[in-house]
Order: structure tokens, then sequence, then C-alpha cells
């Protein structure tokens, strides 16, 4: 499937490709803040549209994981993993037309591996 995406005030946008047959919540302790229902894509498959500019990263802990948010909203909208770089997370509900209450939520113990090595997705 071909989805697209913003963030709130619309400066970030992107587009990828991938089957979403299950969204990701992690507790680690900034995902527990953010908050999100995370869809899993091949970095491969994703392309910022627009933005690329306007958006600011966030880095933690080990500092490996690439977390990006708007810089005018400030919207979470999507990171690359540490635990796989080749893999994003991006914030399922900044994807257009998706409802993230109505896919399988698969729950990631990010809490366990994130005191010496940051998030697990
Ligand atoms: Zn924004």
């Amino acid at each position: 499937m071909h989805y697209t995406g913003s963030c709130h005030c619309g400066a970030v946008a992107f587009a990828f490709d991938a089957e979403l047959d299950e969204l990701v919540r992690c507790d680690c302790s900034l995902c527990a803040k953010r908050n999100a229902l995370m869809a899993t894509v091949p970095k491969d498959n994703f392309r910022l549209t627009r933005g690329d500019q306007a958006l600011r990263l966030y880095r933690w802990n080990s500092g490996v994981a690439l977390h990006y948010f708007c810089g005018t909203c400030g919207i979470y909208v999507y990171h690359q993993r540490r635990s796989n770089p080749a893999l994003l997370s991006v914030n399922g509900s900044c994807i257009d037309n998706l409802d993230p209450e109505s896919i399988p939520t698969r729950r990631v113990d990010g809490k366990g591996m994130s005191t010496v090595a940051g998030p697990s997705v």
C-alpha cells in the first residue's frame, strides 16, 4: 500500500510504501511521553515530500536512534531506529486516512532496554 502523511501544520510531508498489519507501542521513557502508535517502514521505502528543513532532530541516551519532529508545530513525525537503522518508525497519527486504532497494536518492551541503550523501536 502507498501512504502519505504530514505533521500538524503541514510543513513536513512524507510518502511511503508498506504493509501495515500492525502498529507498535513502546514503553520507553520517550515513547511513553509522546504516546505514539508507530508504523514500521523500511527506510528505503520512505521519502520526505516536503519540509526536510523544517524537521528537527532529537537524540538521547545512546544517541543512536534519530527522532525527527516538526520545528514549527512540534509533532513527532518519525524516527530511525536504534535496533535496526534500516527501519523507521512513523507516527501512525500522521498518516493520511489511517485510523491507528483500527490496526492491531503490538507492545514492545522499550523500558527494559532503554536504561542502557535507548528506545528499542
Ligand atoms: Zn508541523
